[in-house]
């Protein structure tokens, strides 16, 4: 038996009484209607148990349901959620006062953050800071082919797939791409128009790319001999995914911006800007903002994240976990090779194996993974998968590709 793809998720039409389904259909139809998790588990709403090998793209790191997050959420719930802008909350303070502290401790330097809602969101706000930074005329912003940084209009044109923008054109103005890892490539791009650089440390939806740290190096010495803002996207290669609490610290290099999101709130929509402090004070009072901005309920999140991820030395755990997975990924005849680091892996399959037919494939089965192109399984599976379940989902992953 084939799995069961739903149409779309079925609601029943107040008027009518006929089914529908009520979301905008942006989405592609849905594999599967989920109610509950725990740790690296979901279960349908027909009883079906899964392994989530994709933790909601990156997103739920610490697993599904994890009991510390849920009690700090749920805690923050019943004693203050929002206040505006116009005051401050203690935990919105002390979540950036923690994000500040991390990214002293990556070698970034001593910054200030501005909280916002998700990735896109934190990558506008990196857009706003380059343009302010580099001033009229200097505005434009570099980023890579490949790359995938929001689905907002300013986040799309920053992303470079320009399949992706045809049907919104006229895009933005003032975004230019190079070929990512080809430092003659940006270099060729660069003018006195270009404020900023921004680039990922792995590409995560172009393919599980990782950028090569000499790269990255070479990347950060061209912007910094050209006053040109060095901005990272660690938006899905941050908070431990990779190995390290950002994906960029595996190259040693100190970028002037950072943006983030998925992983840092559990699941929580959450997302924020670093910048280091001489950059961040060109943003001024009035220059941005969001209502949203470290509301104490998100920010809750943030802070339970951070010390559990802490508390268990979550990027050690990625390592050790990583090297399990891609271990016997390599194993299995079908996987060719395995890029990406930590537990960012991207398993690319041998020639005329098509990814897609293996997704739905382990997906009957009860292995969610994803097809991140057309011949490459994307594996991100939390942080705290356990020995057992690394093996259940390669024993999966064999079985699927004999
Ligand atoms: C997912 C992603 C984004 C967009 O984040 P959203 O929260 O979906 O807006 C931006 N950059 C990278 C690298 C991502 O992986």
């Amino acid at each position: 038996m084939s799995h069961q793809f739903l149409e779309t998720p079925i609601a029943q039409d107040a008027n009518q009484g006929n089914d529908y389904c009520p979301f905008i259909p942006v989405f592609g139809a849905p594999a599967e209607m989920f109610d509950r998790g725990e740790g690296t588990q979901l279960w349908s709403v027909g009883g079906k148990r899964y392994l989530d090998f994709l933790s909601g793209i990156a997103v739920v790191s610490l697993g599904h349901a994890n009991p510390v997050v849920a009690q700090a959420i749920s805690d923050q719930a019943n004693k203050l959620v929002h206040v505006s802008n116009f005051f401050a909350n203690t935990v919105a303070t002390q979540a950036a006062v923690d994000i500040s502290q991390l990214m002293t401790d990556a070698g970034a330097g001593d910054g200030q953050v501005f909280f916002c809602n998700s990735g896109a969101e934190a990558n506008e706000a990196a857009i706003k800071l380059a343009r302010k930074f580099g001033g009229r005329g200097r505005h434009v912003m570099v980023t890579a082919y490949g790359s995938f940084h929001g689905r907002t209009l300013g986040a799309l044109a920053l992303t470079g797939q320009p399949a992706k923008h045809e049907v919104f054109q006229p895009m933005p103005e003032g975004f230019r791409y190079c070929e990512f890892g080809d430092i003659a490539s940006l270099e060729a791009q660069l003018d006195d128009t270009v404020s900023a650089v921004m680039l990922e440390s792995i590409q995560g939806e172009g393919g599980v790319i990782p950028a090569d740290a000499t790269y990255l190096q070479a990347v950060q010495r061209l912007c910094n001999e050209r006053g040109i803002l060095f901005i990272i996207d660690e938006v899905q290669t941050g908070f431990c995914r990779t190995g390290k609490w950002f994906g960029f610290e595996h190259a040693g290099v100190r970028p002037d911006a950072v943006t983030m999101a998925k992983g840092m709130g559990n699941g929580m929509p959450v997302g924020a800007l670093w910048a280091r402090r001489d950059i961040a004070s060109v943003l001024q009072p009035g220059d941005h903002g969001s209502t949203y901005s470290g509301t104490a309920l998100a920010t809750s999140a943030v802070r339970a994240v951070i010390s559990e991820m802490k508390r268990m030395g979550a990027s050690d755990l990625a390592v050790k976990q990583g090297a399990r997975l891609t271990a016997g990924l390599l194993q299995i005849k079908g996987i060719a090779s395995v890029r990406g680091s930590g537990l960012l892996l991207g398993a690319q399959l041998a020639d005329g194996i098509v990814a897609g037919d293996v997704y739905k494939l382990l997906l009957e089965k009860g292995l969610i993974v994803n097809a991140v192109n057309a011949s490459t399984l994307r594996f991100a599976p939390p942080l705290t998968v356990s020995d057992s379940e690394i093996d259940e989902a390669l024993s999966m992953v064999a079985e699927v590709l004999q």
